[in-house]
């Protein structure tokens, strides 16, 4: 685990906004523009996609990311990394300390798998992806676009026998992560609302995203 804090002051940041539990983040972020995910209250799962904002059909790829950094977890250091191999973004300073890319995003159906069908009807991850691609047809993303993410905050051990487990978060209030554009971005980020898993703390809270423009 890296521990590695921004040099960056929230008051000079370009943008801030507030996103709820249950809502989503989509907005382009530019080569050279600083993103930092902040976790107000503690435990919370920020469930993210990256795109080429010039051709959305290039995107974040997990596999692609963990084979050239040669570790399964995320932290400061990590280049993400897209399908084509070109390094999208750098994450540049992390106060959580590890973040998930292999545990995939909550759904619907995966609900009723892992819970219970009743679980059917409850939001999920993907449903706000589906929502913020629906209302942002500008982007071009659609639903073919959608594939695996990052859970930034999100705390998932591979076990010595190579199972996975949600376990509790190692996230706190006022933790975050912070990531460069090393070229211009699609962020879309969905604010975990699930309850069934600890990754939550099974009590969804806000995140911040706040945007610095490219340093001089
Ligand atoms: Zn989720």
């Amino acid at each position: 685990m890296t521990i590695l804090e921004s040099q960056l002051l929230p008051e000079n940041a370009a943008e801030r906004h507030t996103i709820g539990a249950g809502d989503y983040y989509f907005a382009p972020l530019k080569k050279g523009q600083t993103l930092r995910i902040l976790d107000l209250e503690g435990n919370q799962a920020a469930d993210t996609l990256f795109f080429n904002a010039a051709d959305v059909s290039e995107r974040y790829s997990a596999t692609d990311t963990i084979r050239e950094q040669g570790n399964v977890y995320l932290t400061a250091g990590s280049v993400l990394r897209s399908n084509l191999n070109n390094p999208m973004l750098e994450i540049t300073a992390d106060t959580c300390g590890r973040h998930d890319t292999l545990g995939g995003a909550c759904a619907t159906e995966s609900n009723t798998v892992r819970y219970d069908l009743e679980k059917r009807c409850m939001h999920a991850c993907r449903d706000s992806w589906m929502l913020a691609v629906a209302e942002h047809p500008e982007f071009g993303v659609s639903k073919r676009d959608i594939t695996h993410n990052i859970n930034f905050f999100m705390n998932v051990p591979v076990t010595a026998e190579g199972g996975l487990t949600f376990a509790d978060g190692i996230s706190g209030a006022g933790k975050y992560v912070e990531m460069t554009a090393l070229m211009d971005v699609l962020v879309l980020m969905s604010n975990c609302p699930q309850l069934n898993n600890p990754c939550n703390g099974y009590n969804p809270t806000p995140v911040e995203m706040i945007v610095w423009d490219a340093r001089a």
